[in-house]
């Protein structure tokens, strides 16, 4: 029997010590499928033993039908949690194929364990409902008890941040009725009297955490979706997905083939796990996923362990499982064990533990629980999963392939978000939108020209592993995968100081440093697999700096940045954003269709518009630009006749945009083209009161209000080059985006510094973009307007043509809402104590939490945080403007409380005057 401690000892004998931090040396970067051999499991009960060893060969366990509403491939935890969902909502003929038999892939290998708050909103109600099917619903509906077991969890702070990241969950934890606990040393110690505390800063505990059983959730679930008529077929393995091209010419899901026939279906789902890569090569659909080793050790028996709860010690990445009256010890290192492709043969297997790997989380154990220094292991338990290139699923529908849905590309988390992702999953497919705002899990979050890049796939998969325990700070950015498409002024700007951010797999601006470039190096891998960790990188350097909760060290640059903009003017390279036209003979019909707003003015018009679902949440907020036709095609506008529009839409959801028009132009039949001009043009906003003065010198038009108004746009020329000039303010002042052809943008953003040196034309970021724009009350798509969020609610319905009799997508949702009242609507606060905020705050009016904060920042011009938030109104009622005003209002942030004014208009100047060039 080895114990921890002599595991740990046998390695250091026989290799060079490393710091666990640099990893174990030199490492293959890719190993084989590895050794499957049968190992014992910690399970009291697995589907395995339940059932005749030889079923593999036996054939398929029901006959096929010759076609399925819905075919689910992959019978682990998140086929078998949304085959139910699909069942629950009642859809009929759904059919889940499995390869072998239920949980015989990564399922059963699971620790099982469920944590409820994440620093995401979404995220805490998804955990919440799959603790709310293991825990009540399928034991109710199938009289089975699926093991799950409520000890509790403890979260471990080493570190004043970390505690202060736990307060920021406990805040969260607070709006949606999870009790948590921030405990001291001593409090720690009376809970679990085995744990050393004399480091801890504190801990966080969360006493309805718990364990799952992946057998047990699974046999249960199987069991209540077979009985709402879903079927479900093992020893079948799926070899084919027939796509067929419809009269429109779209590619669509036709049927899933099998070695035992093929089954009619315009629905799959590629819940196949690590083998769904596989699974999307058969449809020629990219699964941007990576297989890797993970495990945990199981231990003997240790006196005093029972009923302890889960531990989480994030600083050490590892956790510690009850496992009955003894400890399961995992976590995440800086070198994981890449497995290329796993073999078709695996189930219910284990590869052999890596104990040179493993080893990092030996030290980290056994600090925390010292009994565990003497205590032997009984079995370990390493596992192939799926790890995505942000730590989140992949969730939605391919952009390449219609009816074909993605569930896989679980990083660990599989079976505590299998619940809340199985029934968005379900939901997605009845009604063609998911219920939550889920954009962070949808395919179409990243760019198509990414799902397909290995480099970048590895890479940033590798980091987001490598950082699963990281404290979650605000302004942090990937190391990993950068550089993949950079704006025309990319090298200008680096030159000039700019520190970039990444969005989408573009290089944006962050912000301006004095000290000098701070270039984005290619990515060092931790030091791992033979990579020599960068000792001197300044843009690392930088971006630690910023690791706080507090005001970033960097406050001051985006002050001067934010205050030049206000005060004279600044220049915003916003490249990145999706630029597109659509054109051709329907294209009328389909901007009517699409948009809320009426853009269909006359040409030479832009209007800022919603692009809405049919519940009325929000998909996009835009803006479209009418254009005129023409015969000639340039870089700034195809050759059209009839109608056709440029459209503008943030870069970060470029992609998100496209598939959504793609999908609505499919559906509908519109007969146009999408153009993606996004690479070819570049976008340069200059904003600020001096704005007219600086770019007067440069373009050939007249720049007056009355000649060029504000929502309006023009071809004009610009140092000589021609461009689109647009009058639009993403920060609330007077000033003109010029979206030129990529060649020209070097040279005319060359002429607009040296022309706007005596005006005081400052370089700024998008950092300040967030502070000018929350100061203005614009709202920012995925925080503060989601696709959960009505216009109607985001206090847009000046974006909404309810006015008119024309039909637009969403609009009886809209009208809906609006004739029954709004259940909750987006206030804005302000707080005058200097307090920084950053979203996830509750939300206290007259000492009830009525919701929590979506989106915050400080307000340089006003000087006081600004925070945005949906607020409810608890007897549950609609939420009036004097509910609104009457309320008095305070922001928890922390565990602590701060007195806040709410505002139904923006504080910074409501009556909209600077936009129109009135100061
Ligand atoms: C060591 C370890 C510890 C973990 N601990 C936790 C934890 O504590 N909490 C947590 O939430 N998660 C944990 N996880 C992760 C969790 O177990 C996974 O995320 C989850 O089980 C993935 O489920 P899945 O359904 O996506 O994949 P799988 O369970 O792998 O299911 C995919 C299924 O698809 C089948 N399949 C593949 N190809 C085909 C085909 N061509 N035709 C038909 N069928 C096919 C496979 O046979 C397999 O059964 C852990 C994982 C490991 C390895």
């Amino acid at each position: 029997m080895a114990s921890l401690s002599r595991a740990l000892r046998g390695i250091a004998a026989t290799r060079p010590r490393q710091s666990p931090a640099r990893g174990w040396g030199l490492r293959p970067l890719v190993s084989g499928p590895g050794p499957t051999s049968e190992k014992s499991v910690p399970y009291q009960r697995t589907l395995k033993e339940a059932e005749d060893a030889s079923a593999a060969a036996q054939g398929p366990s029901q006959p096929l039908p010759g076609t399925a509403s819905v075919v689910v491939i992959g019978g682990g935890s998140l086929g078998c949690q949304t085959l139910y969902h699909l069942a629950k909502l009642g859809v009929s003929g759904a059919v889940l194929l499995e390869r072998e038999r239920l949980t015989s892939g990564t399922t059963w290998h699971t620790a099982g364990l469920l944590w409820q708050l994440r620093p995401s909103d979404v995220e805490v109600e998804l955990l919440a409902h799959t603790r709310q099917v293991v825990s009540r619903e399928l034991e109710e509906e199938t009289g089975l008890h699926t093991g799950w077991i409520q000890n509790g969890g403890l979260f471990i702070a080493s570190s004043q941040q970390r505690l202060d990241e736990y307060k920021r969950l406990m805040s969260l934890g607070r709006v949606y009725g999870i009790e948590s606990h921030v405990l001291s040393p001593g409090e720690t110690k009376a809970l679990y009297p085995l744990m050393n505390v004399e480091d801890l800063y504190g801990t966080l505990y969360v006493p309805h955490d718990g364990t799952m059983d992946p057998a047990g959730t699974c046999t249960s679930l199987a069991r209540a979706a077979t009985t709402r008529g879903a079927q479900i077929i093992e020893n079948c393995p799926v070899t084919g997905i027939r796509v067929r091209t419809d009269d429109f010419g779209v590619r669509r899901v036709a049927a899933v083939e099998t070695e035992h026939g093929s089954i009619r279906t315009p629905c799959v789902i590629n819940c196949a796990g690590v083998w769904a890569r596989a699974v999307g090569r058969m449809a020629g659909v990219n699964v941007p996923l990576v297989a890797m080793h993970h495990a945990y050790v199981v231990t003997e028996r240790i006196e005093g362990i029972q009923n302890m709860p889960n531990v989480r010690d994030h600083d050490a990445s590892v956790y510690l499982r009850l496992q009955g009256d003894a400890l399961s010890v995992g976590g995440y290192e800086t070198n994981p064990i890449f497995c290329e492709e796993v073999s078709d043969e695996f189930a219910f297997g284990l590869f052999d533990l890596d104990w040179d790997v493993f080893t990092q989380h030996i030290e980290g154990a056994i600090n925390r629980v010292p009994v565990l220094e003497k205590t032997g292991i009984k079995s370990t338990v390493c596992g192939p999963e799926s790890f995505t290139p942000d730590h989140k699923p992949l969730m939605g529908e391919a952009p390449e392939l219609r009816g074909f849905f993605l569930g896989c590309g679980f990083n660990s988390a599989g079976m505590m978000l299998g619940g809340g992702c199985g029934q968005q999953l379900a939901y997605w497919i009845v009604h063609g939108r998911p219920e939550k705002d889920m954009h962070s899990y949808d395919i179409r979050r990243f760019h198509r020209s990414l799902t397909g890049h290995g480099r970048w796939i590895r890479e940033r998969s590798h980091e987001a592993y490598a950082k699963n325990y990281s404290v979650v700070f605000p302004h942090d950015e990937p190391l990993a995968g950068r550089n993949m498409r950079t704006g025309p002024l990319h090298e200008e700007l680096r030159a000039r100081g700019c520190v970039f951010q990444e969005r989408h797999g573009w290089e944006r601006p962050g912000w301006f440093s004095a000290q000098g470039p701070a270039p984005v190096l290619p990515y060092d891998y931790c030091g791992a697999y033979g990579h020599r960790a960068r000792e001197d990188y300044a843009y690392g350097r930088l971006l630690g700096q910023e690791y706080t909760f507090s005001f970033p060290p960097h406050h001051d640059v985006i002050k001067k940045e934010c205050l030049a903009c206000r005060g004279a003017a600044a220049v915003f390279d916003m490249s990145y954003f999706g630029k597109f036209f659509l054109v051709g003979p329907d294209a009328r019909k389909a901007a009517d269709w699409l948009f809320s707003a009426d853009v269909s003015r006359p040409p030479g018009s832009t209007v800022y518009t919603c692009m809405l679902n049919h519940r009325g949440g929000t998909e996009s907020d835009l803006t479209v630009s009418r254009l005129a036709p023409g015969p000639q095609a340039s870089p700034l506008a195809p050759a059209f006749e009839g109608d056709g529009y440029y459209l503008a839409v943030g870069g970060a959801a470029a992609q998100h945009n496209w598939s959504h028009i793609r999908t609505v132009l499919q559906d509908r039949k519109f007969r146009c083209q999408l153009i993606d001009s996004s690479e070819d043009l570049g976008l340069i906003s200059v904003q600020g009161p001096a704005s007219r003065a600086v770019l007067q010198e440069l373009l050939e038009a007249d720049l007056s209000d009355d000649a060029f108004p504000f929502s309006t746009h023009k071809l004009v020329r610009a140092a000589g080059h021609l461009v689109r000039a647009v009058r639009l303010s993403f920060v609330g002042e007077l000033g003109w985006e010029l979206h030129a052809p990529r060649p020209s943008c070097l040279p005319v953003y060359q002429a607009l510094m040296t022309a706007g040196a005596k005006h005081g034309l400052v370089n700024a970021g998008y950092r300040a973009i967030d502070s000018l724009s929350i100061e203005k009350g614009y709202r920012h798509w995925h925080a503060d307007l989601r696709a959960d969020d009505s216009p109607l609610e985001a206090g847009l319905a000046f974006t909404c043509k309810l006015k008119s009799s024309v039909p637009f997508l969403g609009r009886e949702a809209l009208e809906k809402q609006r004739a029954e009242g709004l259940r909750r609507r987006l206030v804005g606060f302000t707080v005058d104590e200097k307090v920084s905020m950053f979203g996830l705050e509750a939300i206290w009016r007259n000492g009830q939490v009525v919701g929590h904060v979506r989106r915050a920042d400080f307000g340089f011009t006003i000087n006081k945080t600004l925070a945005y938030g949906y607020i409810r109104d608890p007897s549950g009622g609609p939420v009036s403007l004097d509910f609104v005003k009457s309320g008095d209002y305070a922001l928890e942030r922390m565990g602590v409380t701060h007195a806040a004014q709410a505002h139904l208009k923006s504080p910074f100047d409501p009556d909209n005057k600077r936009v129109k060039g009135v100061y």
